[in-house]
């Protein structure tokens, strides 16, 4: 059914020009703009957007352990102590430079752009997807700069998240709502 989701062009997207590349790819997939601006975040909007959640932090960490685990490496911290750890990088980054930031609607937004943008680390992103296609990241180079992976966008996880995000980067009358000239062929 027809949702809302938010979706960040990172710094990294933002300098390499890639914010029209990103919101084509979405726009083509039938979903459509009805928020957009350019942001340059502050220490407090970032650690509002990547709020300490332990479930998420433990999640970060798991997922990290499990790519190391594939390559035949091993990561010594525990799930938390990573999550706690990127986070702090995460913060860095997202303040680091402009973002842009977009709400799309559609049906199934969130499962569907989430679909698009493709796994966290761009090396194993698929390569159709925007990581993949515009990234070329891993999480032991990240960890070898000591910063976060750079992986052109972030995009809401659940619906959950979906509406405590839009809420935190756009003020109600900032989105605005129309009728794409192809709805009727798309639903
Ligand atoms: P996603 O952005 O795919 O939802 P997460 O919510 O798990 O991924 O993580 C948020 C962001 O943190 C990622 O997009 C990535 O930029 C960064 N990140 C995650 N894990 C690591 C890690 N082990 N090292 C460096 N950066 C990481
Ligand atoms: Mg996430």
């Amino acid at each position: 059914m027809i949702e809302r989701t938010l979706v960040l062009v990172k710094p990294d997207g933002v300098y390499r020009a890639l914010i029209g590349k990103v919101i084509s790819t979405f726009e083509d997939a039938g979903l459509k703009v009805i928020g957009i601006k350019m942001v340059q975040p502050d220490e407090d909007i970032a650690g509002k957007h990547y709020v300490a959640d332990e479930e998420w932090l433990l999640s970060i960490g798991r997922k990290t352990k499990e790519s190391y685990r594939e390559k035949g490496q091993e990561i010594k911290e525990t799930e938390m102590e990573i999550g706690q750890r990127v986070r702090n990088s995460l913060l860095k980054y997202l303040t680091s430079g402009p973002v842009a930031a977009i709400v799309l609607e559609g049906n199934s937004s969130i499962y569907i752009v989430r679909k698009l943008i493709g796994a966290t680390e761009p090396r194993k992103a698929d390569p159709y997807s925007i990581r993949g296609r515009f990234g070329a990241d891993s999480y032991d180079m990240g960890d070898a700069k000591n910063r976060s992976i750079r992986n052109v966008v972030h995009a809401s996880e659940d619906e959950k998240s979906a509406k405590r995000e839009i809420a935190l980067w756009f003020k109600n009358e900032e989105l605005v709502s129309y009728k794409r000239v192809d709805e009727e062929y798309l639903y």
